[in-house]
Order: structure tokens, then sequence, then C-alpha cells
């Protein structure tokens, strides 16, 4: 069985640099796609309380043999549900939906910042995080302003910050704050959503260059740039390929070539907008 690479958290925390997100996989498929997840030898699984799937997901952990010390389990809070008291209620109803009595790392899912909540909500993270409730705390969707108002306010520094990252958004300047911060770089829609992303000539090239998929290499890309990666697919070969991505190393001319498509395209919201309740 291949082992996946850890990252160190700011807090001594090992994270796998590869796990399995479950983004737009519905409450009844869960329990299946993760059964292949976990056969494939993922470990790691993001899920999130918007995504309607924590039931899900506690479902295909519960019936799974894996040990719980050796899952790393993610997720994360909703905008709705931001504010310190909100906060520690919906903590509970995910971890009840989880079926667990804690989790590895929790997210606050987007600042949401015109709403000013933040802040509040990042002190009940640090008060789960004191009470041993979650091993590792961080935020996804945070722009520098927001990461250094939470960090000034608390003197808790996120563990990770996940946030859209693929070859045509390459965020350069979140990620030189995060390693000035001592912030793990989480990509989400690490495959641009499967969308242009993975027709691009380009990748197409240096994919024929390797005999690999365009998935794999810019899989590769991420893992070669220290970032952890969580992409999601329902497909069981799919799932299978996206694990497969141990046994190769891209040259750095390759990882430059990638990172030179950048285009701060986003397929996402663009987070200092995005104020949904
Ligand atoms: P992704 O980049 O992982 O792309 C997934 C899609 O790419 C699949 O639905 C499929 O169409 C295609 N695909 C997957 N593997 C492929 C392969 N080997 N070959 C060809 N096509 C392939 O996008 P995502 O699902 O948006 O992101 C991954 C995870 O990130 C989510 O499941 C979720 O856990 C997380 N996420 C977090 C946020 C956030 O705001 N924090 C937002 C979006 C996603």
């Amino acid at each position: 069985m291949t082992t996946v690479p850890t990252v160190t958290l700011n807090n001594g925390v090992t994270m796998p640099q590869l796990g399995f997100g479950v983004f737009q996989v519905s409450n009844a498929e869960t329990s299946e796609v993760l059964s292949h997840a976990l056969k494939a030898g993922y470990r790691s699984i993001d899920t999130a309380a918007v995504y309607g799937n924590e039931e899900g997901v506690g479902q295909a952990l519960a019936e799974a043999t894996v040990p719980r010390e050796d899952l790393f389990i993610t997720t994360k809070l909703w905008n709705s549900e931001q504010g310190y008291d909100a906060t520690l209620r919906a903590f509970e109803a995910s971890l009840a939906k989880l079926k667990l009595d804690y989790l590895d790392l929790y997210l606050i899912h987007w600042p949401t910042p015109a709403r000013g909540l933040y802040v509040d909500t990042w002190k009940a993270f640090g008060k789960l995080l004191a009470d041993g409730l979650v091993r590792s705390v961080g935020v996804s969707n945070f722009q520098p302003e927001h990461l250094r108002q939470a960090i000034d306010a608390t003197g808790v520094v996120p563990a990770v910050n996940q946030v859209e990252l693929h070859p045509y958004l390459t965020q350069e300047p979140l990620r030189a704050f995060h390693a000035e911060h001592g912030i793990a770089t989480e990509a989400w829609s690490p495959l641009g959503q499967g969308k242009g992303l993975l027709g691009d000539p380009a990748i197409a090239e240096i994919a024929a260059n390797y005999d690999r998929t365009a998935a794999q290499v810019v899989l590769r890309w991420h893992l070669q740039l220290d970032n952890v990666v969580i992409p999601k697919s329902a497909t069981p070969s799919r799932i299978a390929e996206n694990f497969d991505v141990f046994d190769f190393t891209l040259a750095d001319a390759d990882v430059e070539a990638l990172s030179a498509l950048n285009q701060d395209q986003r397929v996402g919201p663009d987070p200092d907008a995005f104020n949904q309740a």
C-alpha cells in the first residue's frame, strides 16, 4: 500500500498531502464513493456542512475497517453558522453527523467579510482546539487581510488555509504569505474542476512526455509545490488514477511551465465579494 507523504502543520499535527474531496457527492452515493477511495488508499477526507453529505461520510467511516487514528477528517463551518455560540453548536452537529468524537481539522468555510463575524468565529475555533475536540483548526478562502485580523485578535495562527488553486490560479502572493506565517496551503478544485484546464495543450504535452494523464501531472505539480491537494471524483478508475502519483517526479522546468499557465482565473467565487449566509 502506497504511503502518502505528509505535511507537518504549525502545531505538529501531520496531515496527508493527498486527500479526497466530496463536494457535489450526494449523501446517498457518498458511502459507495468513499469505499472506493479508502480501497485506493486515501485516508484524508474533506467534507463540509454545506455539502449535505456529512451523514454519508459518517456512515462510510463507521462501515470501514480503517482505524480512526489512520484517518484525517476535515469538515467546514458554513457561513450561516458564524459567530461564537453558533459555531460551537454547528460543530457539535457536524461531529454527530460524522459519528466522530473528534475532528482532525475544522475550517471556517468562507470569511464572508461584509458580515464581520469571522474573528468571533475564530475565537470559538480556539476554544474547540483548547478543549481537544479538534486536533487542528484552519480557515478556507481567507485573503491575507482576513488572516491578519484573525491572528491579531487571538494569537492563534490557522494551521491551514484551503483555497482555490490550480495552474490557472497559482495564488503566488497568498502562498508567500502562508510561507511567511507557517500556514499550510491546501488546494481546492486542484484540477480546476476538470473543465478547460485538463484539456490544455501545454499540459497534454507534458503528460505525454511522462506517459501520464493531465490530471496526474497537475496533481504532481501541486505535490512538488508542497500544496495539500484534495481532488474529487465519483468514478472508481479516476479515484485510483488521482492516487497513482507517487512514482514519478516532474522536472523543475515542467513545474515552472505549469506555473507559467497562471491566468489568475477562478472557477469559484471571489472570497472578498462572497458574503452569502
Ligand atoms: P476538482 O478540481 O477536484 O475537480 C473534480 C472534477 O474533475 C470531477 O468532478 C471530474 O469531473 C473531474 N476529474 C476528476 N478526476 C479526473 C481525472 N482523473 N480525469 C479527468 N477528469 C477528472 O474540483 P472540486 O471537486 O471542486 O474540488 C475538490 C475538493 O475541494 C472538493 O470535493 C471539496 O472537498 C473541496 N472544495 C472546497 C471548496 C471551499 O470553498 N473550501 C470549494 C470547492 C471545493
